[in-house]
């Protein structure tokens, strides 16, 4: 049997994390398999949907590296397709129409509610004989008794009472099908074997199980993962990380950081903290998802993003870097930044901070601001020694790393200097800042006429 996995979001908003890591275990089951992971487009609340928010969605998937096999469905071109299938339903007696107002369905729910029953449609109209007409609705007819059972991925077996269930309604007043009815027409369309998806799903499943069983389709294998919770173990909230992919791709994050940090929140192997995408897919086979919710942790992203960044090719990095630094304002070539990278790649943990060290490179002399903690090393002495090393700088062969970084020491050593009597006074000329990588890096990346620039100025 060919695995289908599919991701269906709701164009409702940009793509969550939640949504994300969905997609995620979707599209690796599927490739684990060999099989195929197709997305469909929930857009029948022509409300609520965007196609801003489908574009959001799709540069998102892109951007984690999720590729989906054959067309992009969307359900709001499939009215016909649910329709029909709503009238077998009718036809087969499985389901009926309903002419209730809202009004009335609500004082059966009260009255239920009033005698401790769940809150139900009472089941009025089933065997009114009405037909189509303005103002109805279409109804399922659940069965009058009878168990439904799934064996849940996540959950493990999961059974519910018909009596639970309300006869929903699969067909609006205005004609458009409901959530449950599209879902199962489409999924059984696409020959979707495998359903993963966030909990809150979870009630939903049982209902479409009956309608899997009232169209005679195959029922497919459900899996239901837990909501990422914060790092206090409540609702994960926006200032937590309840953020769209699009934030933390702003941010600098590198994908391949945030695909592993999310698959691991909700499913391990072992105490690995770190995996390849081809190490994912090898081992993905759609078991060991936690059941238990796990909770997001900002300092574990920020970590792996690191760790992603150090190990990413330099050409790789600085792609992906350049278009951070021209976001900062300023027009630099992706050589010119994969030339300063090795300086800084160890010391930043996401892109954004790469980029914004980077640009005092990319300011002109006369422009570069001296933090204030990098003035003091600019007093009477650090002002003389920079003079001082301005001639020898001028005057030396070659203008490599180790021939600066051997003339400094030399000079140290002749004149029974400290180094930090030279190192702090260049790093403040040379980048404005009290920090930062070794001089002699910084002067060979700068090159020697920038270099004596920035020395001359900050001498005077
Ligand atoms: N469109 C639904 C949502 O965004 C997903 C439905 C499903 O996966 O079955 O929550």
């Amino acid at each position: 049997m060919k695995v289908v996995t599919r991701f269906a979001p709701s164009p409702t908003g940009h793509l969550h994390i939640g949504g994300g890591r969905t997609a995620i275990f979707c599209w690796l089951m599927a490739r684990h398999y060999g099989g195929e992971f197709r997305l469909r487009i929930e857009d029948t609340d022509a409300l609520r949907s965007k196609q801003e928010y489908t574009d959001s969605i799709l540069a998102s998937m892109k951007w984690l590296g999720l590729d989906w096999d054959g067309e992009l469905t969307y359900q709001s071109r499939r009215l016909d397709v649910y329709n029909a299938a709503i009238d077998r339903l009718l036809e087969t007696g499985h389901a009926y129409w309903c002419d209730c107002t809202p009004e009335e369905v609500e004082a059966m729910r009260a009255v239920a509610r009033a005698k401790g029953e769940k809150p139900r449609y009472n089941g009025r109209c089933r065997d009114r004989g009405l037909s189509a007409g303005p103002g109805r609705v279409v109804r399922l007819r659940v069965p009058d008794e009878g168990v439904i059972s799934f064996n849940d991925m996540v959950k493990g077996p999961v059974s519910v009472d018909v009596s639970e269930l309300d006869d929903m309604v699969l067909r609006r007043t205005d004609g458009m099908p409901t959530y449950n009815m599209a879902v199962v027409v489409d999924d059984h369309d696409m020959g979707v074997t495998h359903v993963i998806r966030g909990d809150d799903h979870v009630s939903n499943t049982p209902k479409q199980i009956l309608l899997y069983q009232a169209l005679g389709f195959d029922v497919p294998v459900f899996g239901h993962v837990p909501m990422i919770l914060g790092p206090d173990h409540q609702k994960l909230s926006k200032r937590h990380g309840a953020r769209a992919v699009i934030e933390y791709e702003q941010d600098g994050l590198i994908p391949q950081a945030l695909v592993n940090y999310l698959v691991r929140l909700g499913w391990s192997h072992g105490d690995q903290e770190i995996f390849s995408l081809r190490e994912l897919v090898e081992l993905f086979d759609g078991g060991s998802l936690n059941s238990a919710p796990a909770a997001f942790d900002p300092d574990k992203l920020k970590w792996l993003n690191a760790h992603y960044l150090r190990h990413t090719p330099l050409p790789e990095l600085a792609a992906m870097t350049a278009p951070f630094v021209r976001k900062l304002g300023f027009e630099v070539s992706q050589e010119a930044v994969e030339k300063l990278l090795p300086m800084y790649v160890e010391r930043a943990s996401d892109l954004a901070a790469l980029a914004q060290s980077l640009t005092v490179y990319f300011t002109p002399a006369e422009a570069l601001v001296i933090e204030d903690k990098a003035m003091k090393a600019l007093n009477e002495d650090g002002r003389q020694q920079l003079s001082i090393l301005h001639g020898l700088l001028a005057a030396l062969p070659e203008f490599t790393a180790e021939a600066i970084d051997r003339l400094l020491h030399d000079y140290v050593e002749q004149k029974g200097l400290k180094f930090k009597q030279v190192g702090p006074p260049l790093r403040s000329a040379l980048i404005g800042l009290a920090g930062g990588p070794s001089v002699h890096d910084i002067m060979a990346a700068l090159g020697r006429e920038e270099s004596l620039k920035r020395i001359r100025r900050a001498a005077a």
